[in-house]
Formats: structure tokens, C-alpha cells, sequence
């Protein structure tokens, strides 16, 4: 349409500064889709418990290795537009149920190089769409027809844990005694109205390795002592959450004293002093035994504080006063002057211990609310790191098996079975929109045959055994053993996955997949 005819219907009429760049049309398309590609691409090799580990090196030369989708792709620094697209699926998942973004990423890339076919058949971008939301809708099928009938028990919580971390970066560690913490965990705060999982903390240190880690009733701060001699083990204690500053108010010191002589230079300071001891008072009177402040607290404080015998920490995080203040059932105080006694909570026991070059303080029998640590502990630093990312991925997947919708078999077994739901359903779709929906079952075929890549085996021939099995025995996935890996059943390998996991990751790659195809016109501001 020439610009005359757009004026004439009354269109508005974009007038583009000249370092606007703009592509259009098939190179639009073809641009957004490669990168989206590229970008899923670059973490296909992670997927499964055989995958590979990245090292990422960042600008300032820091390293983070890990096998975790959503960590990989947040580290890359992703610019294109529609890469970033995909880095927001991944995300996404991430957020939603907290596992399977290495699925979700791998997933939506191949929607895109599918589409890519389509388009250069001509099969429109609506009809891509289009037969895109129904496959996703047949997919949504096949899992809730996967899903295990049963309750979701221990045992099945303990498969979902285990396989959401096997293949991790935590070197050769014994996952059984960390699956069994995760799944206490997440138990020990479960109510009626699901998981309570803001209960859940994690907090991770070197130290002899991953079998020490242990769950902790309670809640640890990443906070020091402010005092050498504060008291460092405490039993029944009261515990205060303050959000104050205990240091002289900026008023006295811009104030200016006319100081002429010794006298008054010493009265000066007497009043500071008396100052910061009102606040030591006050805390100590209120019958505080520990004092977790959110702002700063000078040192003359925190040494007439030790005098009184009261263990104290300041700058304790937000977060970690909120959980503090809800295990122990104190009420957090804003106003120094509001303490009363009935602010503070209780604690059965505060112990301060040393972890290599640092403290943390253990808040152990809160007589307030459940609320549980995972201590988690590696033998080297991006040991204890991916071991950090591991713990939560578990945490969530325990979480989302039990309050969102059960479990599925894992091991591509539920990706086979979306498949071929796909494809049976497929034929009763009239037009191209049947096309592009055997594409997007095309696409997630490409999940399995991935697994069967990074286990080793001949993806083409695994695909065509874990098809005629799944035919013959209606469940199979690819079971690695050692080096390589077989079809099997995965239930006898106890390999489980949330149905959540599945279902979003579908959702969320389908949506990013149909927005970028839809795509056909990039105007870029320079
Ligand atoms: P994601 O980021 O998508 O979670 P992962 O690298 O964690 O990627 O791999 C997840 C896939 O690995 C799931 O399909 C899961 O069922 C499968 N899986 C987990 N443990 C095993 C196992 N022991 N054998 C085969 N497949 C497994
Ligand atoms: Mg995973």
C-alpha cells in the first residue's frame, strides 16, 4: 500500500527517523526464527541426566558451571529481541514450577525451525498458529492422560526429586540422602492448603560434601555477631526483629556545637554516648536475648549490647527477618521506643557456629511457625553452587507433584506419548493446520531424540524402538545405564517428572513459538 492510499483510508502514518533500521516480511521471519533457534540450540546438550555441564565466564571473569537451562540463559547476556524471547520461556518455567527449562527452551526452538519449514511450503503464519494451539491443546491431553492415578506418596516424591537432579553438576554424589531432605522438607510444611514452599530456605557452604547436608528446624542467618563477646549459644531465647538504625540520629551530628573548651567537647560526647547506651537499654530491658536488626548499628551499641549480654546482627536481610520473625513469632518493630516484650518471639535454641571463613547463626525450634533450612553442603564451591540450584529445582518439583496436578513418567516417556496423541488426533483436522499440527508433534519428538543423543544411542533408531514400545506397552522412555542407555519403563526406574512441568513447559513454548512466527515486520530503533 503506497503511503498516499494509507493517508487516504486514515491510517496513521508512521513517518521513521533514518537510523531506524526494518526488516520485513520472510527476512523478519527468517532472522527472529535462527535466533530463537540459535538460542535454544545452545542448551540442547544440557537435557537429560547425561548431559553435558556449561562453563560460563562472565565480563569480570567470574565462572558458573552448571547443566540448569535457566541459569545458562540468563548468564549469556541474549540480545536479539526474539533470542530474548526465548531466554523469557525459559525463565518463565523457571518461575512457574521451578524444573524443566532445558525442555521448555529445546521445545520452542524446534516449534520455530518446524515453522520455518512451513513458511517456505507457505503454510501462512495464522494457519501456523493455529494448528500450533491445537496440537498444544492434544498435548495437554496426552499428559493429563499420563499422569499416575495413584496419590501421590513418598516414594513418588522421592522419584520426582531424584529426577529432577540427576545430572546435575554435583559431582558423584549419593542423591539419596538429599532427595530424603528434600522430601522431609517439603512434608514437614505441607497443610491443607498445599506446600507451604516461602516455609522451605536454602542456604549452602562448602564443606565435606553433599551426603552432610541436613535439614535444619529452623532458620539460618547469613549474618556475623556484631561483638566478639556477645553470647554465641543460646537456649530458649527471646528473640527481637527490628527494623531500626541504632546509631546517632543525623540530626545531633550536623548540629553544631559551639565547643570552646574540654568541658564541653566532653559533654558532647557524653550525650552521643548516652545516647547509643539508651539504645542498648532499651533493647535489654524489653528482655531481649538476640536482636536481628535490618539497618545498621554502630559499635558502641553493639558493645554495650554485649555487655548486657544480648547476641545481635544487623543488616540482616529482608527475607531473612521475615522468616525469622515468622518462626519465632516475633513481631517486627519499627520504632525502637514501641519494644515491649510482647514483640518478641521465641526460639528454642540460637547457636552462632563457624563455616570456614565465616558465621552463621542457627535459629533452631521457633515457637511460632514450621519453617525448615536445607543446609546444603558441596565439596568445592560450583560444587556447593549447582548443588544450591539442584536442592531448589528438587523443592519445587516435590512442590508441584503434590499441589499442582500429580506426576507423569519421565525419560521421554510422557514426550512419546504426546506424539503419538498428536499425530492420532492430527487426522481429524481438516486443511494445512494439520500440517503445522504434525510439525509440533514433529518438534517434540525432538525432545526424546535429544535424551537418546546425550545418553549416547542412535537417536533415530531409539526413537522407532520407543515408539513401537510405547504402541506395545503403553509407556516407555529411555532408561540410561552406565555410559549409554536403553528403553524401559520408567516407572520400574522410579523416573518421574510433575505433571507441571510438562504442561508448562508446552504452554509457554508454543506461546513464545507463535508470537515470534507471527512476526513479519522488525522496526528498530537505533
Ligand atoms: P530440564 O531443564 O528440562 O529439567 P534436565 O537436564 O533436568 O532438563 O532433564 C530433564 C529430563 O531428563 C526429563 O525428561 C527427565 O524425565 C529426564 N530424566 C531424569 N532422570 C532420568 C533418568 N535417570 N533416566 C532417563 N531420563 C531421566
Ligand atoms: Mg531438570
Amino acid at each position: 500500500m503506497s503511503q498516499q492510499m494509507r493517508q487516504r483510508r486514515g491510517q496513521p502514518l508512521f513517518i521513521l527517523d533514518e537510523d531506524t533500521e526494518r526488516t520485513r516480511g520472510k527476512d523478519a521471519q527468517s532472522s527472529n526464527i535462527t535466533a530463537g533457534k540459535a538460542v535454544s540450540e545452545s542448551v540442547r546438550t544440557t537435557l537429560g541426566p547425561r548431559g553435558m555441564d556449561k562453563m560460563l565466564v562472565s565480563d569480570s571473569g567470574d565462572v558458573v558451571i552448571t547443566n540448569d537451562g535457566a541459569t545458562i540463559l540468563q548468564e549469556m547476556d541474549i540480545e536479539h529481541p526474539a533470542a530474548q524471547m526465548i531466554v523469557e520461556v525459559a525463565e518463565t518455567q523457571e518461575e512457574e514450577v521451578g524444573d524443566g527449562t532445558t525442555t521448555a527452551a529445546v521445545l520452542a526452538g524446534q516449534l520455530l525451525a518446524q515453522a520455518e519449514d512451513l513458511l517456505d511450503d507457505d503454510v501462512h503464519p495464522t494457519t501456523i498458529v493455529e494448528g500450533y494451539r491445537r496440537a498444544a491443546d492434544f498435548a495437554l491431553e496426552a499428559i493429563a492422560e499420563q499422569a499416575l492415578t495413584d496419590e501421590v506418596d513418598d516414594d513418588d516424591l522421592v522419584a520426582v526429586a531424584e529426577s529432577s537432579m540427576t545430572g546435575k553438576g554435583t559431582g558423584d554424589i549419593d542423591a539419596g540422602d538429599l532427595v530424603e531432605t528434600v522430601v522431609e522438607a517439603v512434608r514437614q510444611v505441607e497443610g491443607d492448603g498445599g506446600v507451604d514452599r516461602d516455609a522451605i530456605a536454602i542456604r549452602a557452604r562448602t564443606g565435606p560434601g553433599a551426603s552432610a547436608t541436613e535439614l535444619v528446624q529452623g532458620v539460618i542467618s547469613e549474618e556475623e555477631p556484631l561483638d566478639e563477646d556477645m553470647p554465641r549459644e543460646l537456649s530458649d531465647a527471646d528473640i527481637a526483629v527490628l527494623d531500626v538504625d541504632l546509631e546517632v540520629r543525623e540530626a545531633e551530628i550536623d548540629a553544631e556545637y559551639d565547643i570552646s573548651n574540654v568541658d564541653q567537647l566532653d559533654a558532647a560526647i557524653e550525650a552521643e554516648e548516652s545516647e547509643l547506651r539508651g539504645y542498648a537499654d532499651t533493647v535489654a530491658d524489653a528482655g531481649v536475648d538476640v536482636a536481628f536488626v535490618t539497618g545498621d548499628v554502630e559499635d558502641l551499641v553493639a558493645s554495650y549490647l554485649a555487655q548486657e549480654g544480648v547476641l545481635a546482627f544487623d543488616s540482616v536481610d529482608d527475607d531473612e527477618a521475615r522468616s525469622i520473625a515468622r518462626a519465632s513469632g516475633a513481631r517486627t518493630v519499627g520504632t525502637l521506643n514501641d519494644l515491649s516484650g510482647d514483640d518478641l518471639g521465641e526460639a528454642e535454641r540460637v547457636d552462632v557456629e563457624r563455616f570456614g571463613e565465616d558465621e552463621l547463626a542457627f535459629v533452631e525450634g521457633g515457637a511460632a511457625a514450621e519453617t525448615v533450612t536445607v543446609f546444603a553442603r558441596g565439596g568445592t564451591e560450583h560444587v556447593t553452587d549447582e548443588l544450591e540450584r539442584a536442592v531448589t529445582d528438587a523443592l519445587d518439583v516435590t512442590t508441584a507433584a503434590l499441589d499442582a496436578g500429580g506426576v507423569v513418567p519421565g525419560a521421554g516417556a510422557t514426550e512419546i506419548a504426546i506424539a503419538d496423541h498428536i499425530r492420532a488426533s492430527s487426522a481429524s483436522v481438516e486443511g494445512r493446520r494439520q500440517l503445522a499440527i504434525d510439525a509440533f508433534a514433529d518438534a517434540v519428538d525432538v525432545l526424546a531424540r535429544t535424551l537418546a543423543e546425550n545418553t549416547g544411542m542412535d537417536p533415530i533408531d531409539a526413537l522407532v524402538e520407543l515408539r513401537s514400545t510405547h504402541e506395545s506397552a503403553g509407556r516407555a522412555g529411555l532408561i540410561s545405564e552406565g555410559q549409554t542407555g536403553q528403553v524401559g519403563d520408567p516407572l520400574e526406574d522410579s523416573v518421574l517428572d510433575p505433571a507441571a512441568v510438562k504442561r508448562e513447559a508446552v504452554e509457554s513454548a508454543t506461546e513464545a513459538a507463535t508470537m515470534i512466527a507471527r512476526i513479519d515486520d522488525v522496526i528498530s530503533a537505533q
